[in-house]
């Protein structure tokens, strides 16, 4: 049940180049880190779409051969990581419909918090889905939709749906970049010379030495004509600003600039704070790798304690998050972590890492520091204690799973075996931003706070 709500995406798109295809390959390429389990494109070419999406990495899915098929001046692309229950082809995307308005494909990123309702009420009226992804109740109101122009019907079709979307739309004619009123999820917009480029991160921009021009804002529409001109709608009712704080804590690549703010300048800054905060006198400060990294420089950097990769990764294993057995995710650790005996032994340690989840990865990482030989281990967390799923796109586990939901900290230092552990907190956290407030940002995983009230079902408890 729950499974559904776990949807983690990159988006991708791209207008006026005639190496469309394979830009959005490279762009999908730099977004892998936000969905591992399928990718695909769609392109248009002489007014029509056409459409390629498989299970796998980027990397793996294409061949050159397919590429080649899908030229064109046009395309959408995506990058799509979901739990074991609804990891199958048919959930891949883009997803490619044809309707009254034409052929229209959908790249989205976030979850739609009323799908499951829109869905009964579209199913009793007749309608016949395809796949178990909330982008589908999307096409289907798009589909449904009488207005002539079709950003009008993506218009109407989006005033019927809450929660978090940010999405690109392709058609043969337009490409259509939208985000969603509260802006929960990232959108940026750029160009490589004519083109326009839509990317849910700059990093994308980068690697294909476009250039980064501004976010698209929370609750604007931006249509992309055949001719490449830019038309900018603010369609719908204005809410408060509901940016993804987590995004900058983990799931974002940190050379990325998102919500106003350099996403390493902040993670570099979250190890600072957290470093005056927890005061801990240590000889050593080892990030956990990756997810650490910038957070523990930080720190090393304000407590003037030395910094070194006591941890080193094996970066050809996935994340162990992704397993699906919690069996394979304790192996998992020790598949993806050694520690570097000369570094650790007979040292006071303090391990940093971005979150804290089930406390599993931390238990299984100071048991590996302390048979390494460390004298004391101090485990600092950049992010506030996770008690509360997310309901708009990061896959979180269910509340009884997320240790500090139900464990004091002193409790869950015990667990994973710490000598001291400490949390960033909350005001610390915010009081890290620079370009952007604290107000326009969801922390509904750290204070349960849901600005879209998630409805009670079976199995789900908020
Ligand atoms: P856990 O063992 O459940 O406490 O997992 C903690 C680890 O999971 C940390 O190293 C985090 O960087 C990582 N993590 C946190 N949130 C996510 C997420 N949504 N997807 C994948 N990994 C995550």
């Amino acid at each position: 049940m729950f499974d559904k709500f776990k949807d983690e995406c990159g988006v991708f798109g791209i207008k006026g180049h005639e190496e469309a295809a394979n830009l959005t390959y490279l762009g999908l390429y730099s977004l892998q880190h936000r969905g591992q389990e399928s990718a695909g494109i769609v392109s248009h070419r002489d007014g029509n779409l056409n459409s390629y999406r498989r299970m796998g990495l980027v990397a793996d899915i294409f061949k050159e051969s397919n590429i080649r098929d899908l030229e064109g001046d046009a395309a959408v692309g995506h990058v799509r990581y979901s739990t074991a229950g609804s990891s199958k082809p048919e959930n891949a995307q883009p997803i490619l419909i044809t309707c009254q308005h034409g052929q229209i494909a959908i790249s989205h990123n976030g979850n739609l918090v009323n799908a499951d309702a829109v869905r009964k009420r579209l199913e009793k009226l007749g309608s016949i889905f395809n796949t178990d992804s909330d982008s589908e109740v999307i096409l289907h109101l798009i589909a449904r939709s009488t207005k002539v122009q079709v950003e009008d019907a993506i218009i109407e079709a989006l005033s019927q749906v809450e929660g978090a979307y940010s999405c690109v739309f392709l058609t043969k004619d337009k490409l259509i970049a939208v985000r969603d009123p509260h802006g929960f999820r990232p959108l940026a917009l750029g160009n490589l010379g004519e083109a326009t480029l839509f990317a849910s991160e700059t990093c994308a921009f980068d690697l294909m030495d476009g250039t980064f021009e501004r976010e698209i804002e929370p609750g604007e529409m931006m249509v992309v004509s055949s001719l490449g001109l830019r038309k900018t709608l603010k369609p719908f009712e204005p809410k408060p600003t509901r940016q993804c704080v987590f995004e900058h804590i983990y799931f974002s690549r940190p050379d990325g600039y998102m919500f106003g703010e350099s996403v390493q300048g902040f993670r570099e800054r979250l190890g600072a704070k957290l470093a005056d905060e927890a005061g801990i006198d240590a000889d050593l400060v080892v990030p956990v790798p990756d997810s650490g990294v910038c957070a523990a420089i930080g720190y090393s950097q304000q407590s003037n304690i030395p910094f070194s990769f006591g941890l080193i990764r094996n970066h050809y294993v996935g994340r162990t998050f992704i397993e699906p057995k919690q069996a394979i995710r304790h192996f998992g650790v020790k598949v993806k972590l050694n520690p570097v005996r000369r570094l650790i032994k007979d040292q006071r340690i303090i391990l940093v890492d971005d979150s804290l989840v089930r406390g599993t990865t931390s238990r299984k990482i100071i048991k590996m520091v302390r048979n390494a030989g460390a004298r004391e281990v101090h485990m600092c967390i950049s992010a506030p204690p996770s008690t509360h799923p997310c309901f708009y796109g990061i896959d979180t586990p269910t509340r009884q799973e997320l240790i500090a939901s139900s464990h004091t900290i002193d409790e869950i230092r015990k667990y994973i075996g710490a000598d001291s552990l400490h949390y960033i907190s909350l005001d610390g956290m915010f009081s890290c931003l620079e370009g952007s407030k604290t107000e326009d940002y969801c922390e509904a995983c750290f204070t349960g706070n849901y600005i879209i009230p998630f409805p009670k079902q079976k199995g789900v408890e908020v």
